[in-house]
């Protein structure tokens, strides 16, 4: 991908400039430049170490949203949780993201998150602080890098007819 390529190099050119304004602030705009989220080994190919990821964290200029991954301190709540459990948000939680459907929504549970994982992916056996208490319906799609808080809303809108939420069905049979 030439884009990405083109943003490597101007973070590496950028490093001289680290010092001065601060290494965490510049950690925090490259995370940002890719929707807010990134990995670890996004984070360290770019050309940080794992001292300038302590140091970006400790400031709280980036969030660790779960082990390997990284988020702006400014992503919204929802999506915070998806990624600490697993990815982003899927099915009725992405539309509700999207403003697509609302909480009243009878497949939306506010304890259950809907992500997205990526084909033949296993969840995570460690989720972060900001998904626990919730219940994780799992939806495999092929993930869009350019799409990091939520799939797609058609994606979503695929998913929700297809939910295996026990929940869900439960609904689906009271409809008839
Ligand atoms: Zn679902």
């Amino acid at each position: 991908m030439p884009t990405y390529t083109v943003q490597v190099r101007a973070s590496r050119l950028a490093r001289g400039t680290l010092d001065v304004m601060g290494k965490g602030g510049r950690i925090a705009d490259y995370v940002g430049d890719r929707g807010g989220i990134a990995s670890y080994g996004d984070i360290i190919s770019a050309g940080w170490t794992e001292d300038d990821l302590r140091f970006a964290s400790g400031r709280r200029s980036i969030v660790a949203l779960r082990r390997g991954w990284y988020g702006s301190p400014d992503l919204p709540a929802a999506v915070r949780s998806a990624w600490a459990a697993g990815g982003p948000l899927a099915c009725i939680s992405a539309l509700i993201h999207f403003g697509e459907a609302d909480e009243r929504h009878p497949a939306h549970d506010p304890a259950v998150l809907h992500v997205a994982l990526t084909r033949h992916a296993k969840p995570p056996r460690t989720v972060g602080r900001d998904a626990q208490g919730f219940s994780v319906v799992w939806h495999y799609a092929e993930l869009d890098d350019r799409r990091r808080h939520a799939v797609d809303p058609m994606v979503a809108r695929q998913q929700l007819a297809h939910c295996r939420d026990p929940m869900l069905r439960e609904v689906r049979n009271q409809r008839g």
